[in-house]
């Protein structure tokens, strides 16, 4: 007898519509998702990232591919033909009613996915591509990692940060120390999260609430997690400084996260950091090299490039 094996992929593709838009703050707009496919949709919390298949112009989704192989067939697909893919984060996601929330970061027309998402409305059609219910093992797609014996978790990030944190700390249970550092737009962007005791967020507006110039883009977060980490100092899991392989933000992807099995009983803070690249790339070379935290202990990862866009 010959047994067949089916191959069911990781992350699928998931047609879907508009269900609700929901103006969050001046920054920010949650779109709720909605489609008969999404029964098969799994989300694993926490950071849990997907891409947003967006729709072409004239021709909406008519090209969403089709098949297991889902970006092979994108990418044999005339440019022209090709629908915008970016990725994003699950804030919510409500499997008995079929709901995915993804809440964009409004930064002007520059880019598809903010275009798309200044001028979503109920029943816009896209594609979501996520971890699939049907597949055997791990779907994967998330780099929240702590180990579980962690004395003190910093996770920090600029706006774009925002749903993976709020979703993260919205995960915690309550006792666990947590130090919360968000860079948002303006303090109207501090949005509501659900923060269980012991964990405190900082938000932190670039642009002050009395018509001063704003914050250069990082600056704010780069102080705030130099304080923090300089207060944390007696918990930090101490290494040797360490030499870093240089990143070059223009041309590679800063993604840096330690497995998913990190090591027990050596830790005290994990550490979290996610934003614009050369800001945690300036994080990441201030923890290691001048703070000496153990790199295996920290996730950096770039999740956009200012002046780039990220198809
Ligand atoms: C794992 C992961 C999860 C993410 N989750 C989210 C999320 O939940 N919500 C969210 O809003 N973003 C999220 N992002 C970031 C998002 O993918 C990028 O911001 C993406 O570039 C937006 O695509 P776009 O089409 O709007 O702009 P692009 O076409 O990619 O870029 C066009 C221009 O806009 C600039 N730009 C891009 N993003 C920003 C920004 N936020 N502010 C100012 N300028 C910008 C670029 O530098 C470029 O000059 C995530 C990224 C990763 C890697």
């Amino acid at each position: 007898m010959t047994v067949e094996t089916v191959q069911v992929p990781a992350y699928r593709t998931f047609p879907v519509r508009v269900a609700r838009v929901q103006r969050l703050s001046p920054g920010f707009v949650r779109v709720t998702f909605t489609g008969p496919e999404l029964d098969a949709f799994a989300s694993n919390g926490w950071d849990q990232r997907i891409k947003v298949m967006l729709p072409l112009p004239g021709r909406g989704i008519l090209d969403c591919p089709a098949g297991d192989d889902w970006y092979g067939a994108w990418r044999a697909l005339p440019p022209e033909r090709q629908m915008p893919i970016r990725t994003y984060t699950v804030r919510g996601f409500r499997p008995e009613r079929l709901e995915v929330d993804v809440d964009f970061v409004l930064h002007g027309a520059t880019g598809p996915a903010s275009a798309w998402a200044e001028q979503a409305t109920t029943g816009d059609e896209v594609v979501l591509v996520g971890p699939n219910a049907r597949f055997p093992g791990p779907t994967g797609g998330y780099e929240w990692h702590p180990p579980a014996d962690a004395s003190c978790l910093l996770v920090a990030g600029d706006e774009t940060a925002v749903p993976a944190v709020c979703a993260i700390v919205e995960s915690l249970p309550a006792g666990r120390l947590a130090r919360v550092l968000l860079e948002v737009p303006t303090a109207a962007d501090a949005l509501d999260v659900a923060a269980p005791a012991g964990v405190e967020v900082t938000w932190l507006p670039r642009s002050p609430a009395h018509g001063a110039p704003p914050a250069p883009r990082g600056q704010l977060l780069t102080a705030a997690v130099v304080a923090t980490v300089r207060e944390l100092g007696p918990l930090l899991t101490p290494s040797p400084a360490a030499e870093l392989a240089d990143v070059d933000v223009d041309t590679e992807i800063l993604w840096e996260v330690p497995a998913d099995t990190a090591p027990q009983g050596s830790s005290g803070v994990y550490a979290w950091l996610a934003g614009e690249a050369s800001v945690v790339k300036g994080l990441r070379r201030h923890l290691v090299q001048e703070a000496g935290v153990d790199r295996c202990s920290v996730a950096f990862m770039g999740y956009w490039r200012e002046g780039r866009g990220s198809d």
